[in-house]
């Protein structure tokens, strides 16, 4: 192996563990979004409870036992998490277990 060969896959390795580092420092920096509270504004257009149990029953009807976030179409995260995305509530989460007007099984 010649030192040229040598000393690039030394810096290449270097770089790469570099790279990693900083992906995993950043990652452990980055907060993780706030969950949508009951009492939020865009929340309470939608009905939205971060326990499903506790919907409003009277004024959503629609709600069923069983319907829960990590159950609806829009929930952007695996079922197993306890709480993910969704497109109503931009740059927050909503709780697994919570529910609003908009929910839709997802199939
Ligand atoms: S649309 Fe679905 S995932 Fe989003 S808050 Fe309503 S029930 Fe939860």
């Amino acid at each position: 192996m010649t030192l040229q060969r040598r000393t690039f896959i030394i810096h290449s390795t270097v770089a790469c563990g570099s790279l990693v580092a900083a992906q995993t420092a950043l990652a452990q920096t980055t907060p993780a979004a706030d969950l949508v509270k009951d009492t939020d504004a865009a929340a309470l257009a939608v009905g939205y409870v971060t326990d499903a149990t506790r919907a409003n029953k009277v004024k959503y009807p629609t709600y069923a036992a069983g319907q829960r976030c990590g159950a609806c179409v829009l929930y952007e995260a695996s079922a197993s998490e306890k709480s993910g995305p969704c497109p109503l509530f931009p740059n927050k989460q909503v709780a697994a277990g919570g529910w609003c007007s908009s929910w839709a099984k997802k199939v």
